[in-house]
């Protein structure tokens, strides 16, 4: 078996860690049977709603008001 050495040193940049306080706010409406609701990113979640245009209008009530 041929064993290369790599020289390499682990480069390990300081990460920042730091948690963002500006959570994405990605929104997405998600069907589930007769209703649907909104989901977001930061982990929101709408109201079941029976059509999806109000959890879309939830989903951006709610990107509105953050
Ligand atoms: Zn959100």
């Amino acid at each position: 078996m041929a064993f290369r050495s790599g020289t390499g040193p682990a480069a390990q940049g300081p990460e920042a860690t730091a948690a963002q306080d500006e959570a994405a706010h990605d929104t997405t409406t998600v069907e589930h049977g007769a209703f649907s609701h909104a989901r977001c990113g930061c982990g929101w979640r709408g109201p079941a709603r029976r059509s999806r245009d109000r959890a879309r209008s939830d989903a951006t009530a709610h990107r509105g008001t953050v």
